[in-house]
């Protein structure tokens, strides 16, 4: 049994705005059909890298934190895919909840990024990038994050990450 080593990338984030412009760069690599796994604890940087996930894209609609929906479609502005926000930070463990938001319906034309998806997303597809934000260690300015990108299967095998820490 083989398994393609996984395709990872460590990086340094020192503020808020950094954080958007690695979203940005992220959206140039991004094509219809891709899932983005983000982990991190409250606060540590998930929707802002998703706004900026949006801007690059270009699609309608502030990225924010969805206090009531779980998931929000961003329409496409232009000829790219959607933006699909998840935030299943509430939903149960069950997949009975995730299943009723259609992802794998939506997937195949969207980009679908799911904040807190550890163990509720992982069946729509083997290909994901895994992207985990933790607050670095010693920092007193609690602006500066590690940002550790993780692709997984084949789609990502080849994708240059390097290119996001320019
Ligand atoms: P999450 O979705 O992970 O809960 P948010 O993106 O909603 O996090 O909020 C992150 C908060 O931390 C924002 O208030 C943002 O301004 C602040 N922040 C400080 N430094 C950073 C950084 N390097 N990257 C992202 N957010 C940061
Ligand atoms: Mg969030």
């Amino acid at each position: 049994h083989h398994q393609a080593p996984a395709n990872v990338l460590k990086i340094t984030v020192n503020s808020p705005e950094q954080m958007g412009e690695l979203g940005r760069r992220l959206a140039k690599l991004l094509r219809p059909g891709d899932l983005v796994m983000l982990t991190g604890e409250l606060g540590a940087g998930k929707t802002t890298l998703t706004r900026g996930l949006g801007e690059g894209l270009g699609v309608r609609g502030a990225v924010t934190s969805p206090t009531f929906v779980i998931a929000r479609v961003h329409p496409p502005l232009g000829p790219g895919p959607a933006l699909v926000h998840v935030d299943a930070y509430r939903l149960g463990g069950g997949l009975d909840e995730m299943e009723d938001l259609d992802l794998d319906v939506s997937l195949p034309d969207s980009v679908v990024v799911v904040e807190w998806g550890e163990g509720k997303v992982e069946e729509l597809s083997d290909d994901r990038l895994h992207v985990v934000i933790d607050r670095a260690v010693g920092d007193t300015t609690d602006e500066v994050r590690e940002v550790t990108l993780t692709g997984l299967g084949g789609r990502w095998s080849d994708a240059d990450l390097a290119s996001l820490a320019a």
